[in-house]
């Protein structure tokens, strides 16, 4: 998947969107490393980036109370591992960032049973959405936590969804429509901009349409028809896909994974 379209030249920030860093084709899936030849069950010796379960929530509590900031949530994520680096390194052990035998003996941790499924790695436990009423895809798409992914522009600044031309696309919210473009612009294509009545804004890119009835202004409701999906602006000869953003207040970007999956009506 190319990063930019060849022969397009740098691409330049949409007219009005002041977006840095705008999405480009979704990278395939990183294939874990211990993925191929993992059995089901893995040794029960160590806590693995990709684990899930009970198991992992205590060694993040014990990361917790040493002070090593990260998420309760019984996912080994990325963040999981960069506190178990901290700790190793605290410790004066290798910082692989697997819990191994030796760390968890220090910590007093003893592993009951360790579900690990390499299709789920990453994916945090679902919680409750903060800022997402709805999801807003219609119909069969996938989409991972591609956050902060290396991209042509910069860093990715969403999560895309990936499914079909022509997919419907809904508000995920109750809120206003407060900016869109119906004509193609250079990153983000056919795109809106949805704001809530805390002020949060949510961003649709690489549509194909717009509901016709929909302006700057217009109100919606969450599950409103609001367009369709498609591969405009820079996704152009990828794969259809909606990049979707979440900006706090208009703020910065976070991360909408865990928003996405906690109204995800197909999450497992
Ligand atoms: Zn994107």
């Amino acid at each position: 998947m190319p990063e930019q379209l060849p022969g397009s030249g740098p691409s330049v920030a949409p007219e009005g969107s002041g977006l840095p860093g705008q999405p480009v084709a979704p990278a395939p899936a990183p294939v874990p490393a211990a993925a191929p030849a993992a059995p089901a069950t893995p040794p029960a010796d160590a806590l693995r980036p990709g684990t899930r379960g009970s198991d992992v929530k205590a060694l993040q509590r014990k990361l917790r109370v040493r002070g090593i900031k990260v998420p309760v949530d019984g996912n080994y994520g990325a963040r999981t591992r960069a506190g178990v680096r901290i700790l190793q390194r605290k410790l004066k052990m290798k910082a692989t960032g697997i819990a191994d035998a030796a760390l968890l003996a220090k910590l007093g941790l003893k592993i009951r049973a360790v579900a690990s499924d390499p299709a789920t790695l990453a994916a945090p436990t679902p919680a409750t959405a903060r800022y997402l009423k709805v999801f807003p895809v219609v119909g069969e798409y996938s989409y991972s936590d591609d956050f902060g992914d290396p991209r042509g522009q910069g860093a990715h600044q969403g999560n895309d969804i990936i499914g079909t031309i022509g997919m419907q696309l809904v508000s995920c919210v109750d809120g206003t429509i407060s900016r869109l473009t119906r004509e193609e612009t250079g990153l983000g294509g056919i795109w809106i901009w949805i704001v809530d009545g805390r002020g949060n804004e949510y961003y649709y890119a690489h549509m194909a349409s717009i509901s016709p009835e929909l302006k700057a202004g217009s109100k919606v409701t969450a599950g409103q028809f609001v367009g369709t999906m498609g591969m405009t602006g820079d996704a152009r000869g990828t794969i259809p896909h909606l990049h979707f953003e979440i900006r706090p207040n208009g703020g910065g970007s976070i991360n909408p994974f865990t928003e996405l999956r906690a109204v995800d009506p197909k999450r497992k």
